[in-house]
């Protein structure tokens, strides 16, 4: 009987897991609408005292409660009956939209 040693060969790699850098980004944040999950390009405020709704720009850093939406959500919007919505769109003259 001859039994070989046993030679448990580990290979010297040093295991690079993941991304340790993460930088806050506009793909960090998601749509707030629920089952969306679509990227957010756009913050949405509510001013309650005064029912009007401005929707934006993605604002650097979250703000709640401020909700994060997707374009296709923040096109979508309207306001509720007795809300004004004003959109601040870069470039374009500010928009209001009444009910
Ligand atoms: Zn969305």
């Amino acid at each position: 009987m001859s039994s070989a040693a046993p030679s448990e060969e580990t290979p010297d790699s040093n295991t690079e897991g993941g991304t340790p850098s993460r930088e806050p980004g506009p793909g960090d944040r998601l749509c707030a609408r629920v089952a969306c999950g679509a990227p957010a390009v756009a913050t949405l405020t509510a001013d309650y005292s005064g029912s009007v709704m401005a929707v934006g720009p993605l604002s650097p850093e979250r703000t709640p409660p401020a909700l994060d939406l997707c374009a296709r959500h923040r096109d979508r919007l309207s306001p509720p009956a007795g809300w004004t919505l004003v959109r601040h769109d870069p470039g374009r003259e500010p928009q209001e939209l009444s009910r």
